[in-house]
């Protein structure tokens, strides 16, 4: 169990679980911004009349879909596409898209839900939504990635547009697969509309620095908090879970940075290399031969592999979830504190579960949760939707200029509003309040809609 939530928002949370049964993933995430919100209702007690916390907690629009496609042999296979249009406050909708297996409701609206908050942060006039499929990437030809892609945009691109809802990547869905929808979109549409989604290529419409993104602004957000402890970096041993895009390029700042990344993971095992990640060879098996990451100790053998290993039982002075949600529990945590683990970013989504949050805030160490700390990806969104709006491209040092200048503003945002609320240095309160109060008060200027 967490925290008591505040009485006026507990009837609340009372009735999310009734309205989303058996959505566990999403009653998560309501639950863990709930906890932040009762001082906020006191100051500001429009919220409470106009029942904004109630209309955030349910979705603007829900759309399921069936998506038939053909295998290499002929076989037909039906999967379950999603996407949860969740709030249009402060934006068009704008979020990722997640094939993986576990995709379900539950979790593409903890994901959707999570995403207003960090959208809010960002700065940006970008809502919140997010979508996907039950569909796995793994082992498919990439012409069955295609034929896939083709029929999930098939039904997707009625609802989708650059002023209505902009979709882009998530877990299983990277260049490759944006690439195949943008393409199916023109193609039914005859509309070559760039802003209709995010992570292109760089030949049609996309931004320097939005694959690194999530992975550099993580890291930038780390950097902040070390900073605010007078450390850095330098000479820091991190662990880095995962190693999809995310982690990649999380891996890749660190280096920059000083610090040394001494072990990730996929969801098979974990690489534990004292010596220091050797990225490139992480890149080659993932990124461009799609393998698993065992096979790193092919190539590097003074490397460790434990498959079903545990990343987060080596010692570390930084830590960064970027694998999936609820990867650390609250042994985990535990274990990273006592091993000395003095900072944690999430570069994923929710890789926390409520009890290692708690170990984590109640140990005092920098904890910065993914809707603020891994922000970084979703912003370079919307500078790519800005760069097509007036059809420039931005170099590539001034992108990354602008993605540091927003995780600095956002981790600055989340810290002051921490101390304003009574609770210095918690960076879970002061994402969730400060992402809250902006969508709430564009709420309350637009109406009961
Ligand atoms: N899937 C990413 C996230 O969780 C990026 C979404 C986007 O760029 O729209 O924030």
């Amino acid at each position: 169990m967490t925290a008591q939530l505040d009485e006026k928002v507990e009837g609340i949370y009372q009735e999310v679980l009734q309205r989303n049964s058996g959505e566990t993933e999403f009653h998560q995430a309501v639950r863990e911004v709930l906890e932040s919100l009762g001082p906020v209702l006191v100051k500001h007690p429009e919220f409470r009349e106009r029942k904004i916390i109630e209309r955030i907690c349910e979705p603007e629009r829900q759309i399921i879909f069936r998506v038939p496609w053909q295998d290499d042999r002929g076989q037909v296979h039906i999967n379950r596409g999603f996407r949860v249009e969740f709030n249009s406050a402060l934006g068009p909708y704008k979020g990722g898209l997640r094939f993986h297996p576990s995709v379900y409701l539950g979790i593409i609206k903890f994901l959707g839900f999570e995403q207003i908050f960090k959208n809010s942060l960002t700065g940006m006039p970008i809502g919140g939504g997010k979508g996907g499929s039950d569909f796995d990437p793994k082992g498919k030809s990439d012409d069955e990635i295609m034929r896939f892609c083709q029929s999930f945009m098939t039904e997707l691109y009625r609802h989708i547009g650059e002023h209505t809802d902009v979709p882009a990547g998530d877990i299983g869905v990277g260049g490759r697969e944006i690439g195949y929808m943008f393409g199916q979109y023109k193609r039914i549409t005859n509309r070559w509309e760039a802003g209709v989604l995010t992570g292109k290529g760089l030949d049609y419409g996309g931004s320097l620095v939005r694959t690194e993104a999530t992975g550099y602004g993580a890291t930038f957000f780390v950097d902040e908090m070390l900073k605010v402890r007078g450390q850095s970096f330098e000479g820091k041993t991190c662990l880095v879970s995962g190693s999809g895009n995310v982690a990649i390029y999380t891996i890749e700042k660190i280096h920059e940075l000083g610090g040394t990344v001494v072990a990730c993971s996929d969801s098979n095992g974990v690489i534990h290399d004292e010596k220091g990640i050797d990225l490139e060879l992480v890149k080659q098996l993932k990124e461009v031969e799609r393998r698993r990451i065992g096979d790193y100790v092919e190539y590097r053998t003074h490397a460790h592999y434990r498959a079903g290993g545990n990343i987060w039982a080596i010692p570390c002075h930084v830590a960064m979830p970027s694998a999936t949600q609820n990867e650390i529990n609250g042994k985990d945590a535990a274990a990273l504190v006592k091993h000395g683990c003095i900072a944690v970013g999430e570069g994923a989504n929710m890789p926390t579960t409520p009890e290692g949050v708690r170990v984590f805030l109640e140990a005092g160490i920098a904890y910065g949760p993914g809707k603020a700390a891994n922000a970084g990806g979703v912003a370079t969104s919307a500078l790519e939707m800005q760069q097509n709006a007036c059809r420039d491209a931005w170099s590539f040092e001034f992108t990354e200029k602008r993605l540091a200048e927003i995780m600095k503003g956002i981790h600055d945002l989340c810290y002051v509003t921490a101390e304003e609320y009574g609770t210095p240095g918690n960076y879970v309160n002061g994402a969730n309040i400060a992402g809250f109060i902006k969508v709430a008060k564009a709420m309350v200027s637009q109406g009961l809609i």
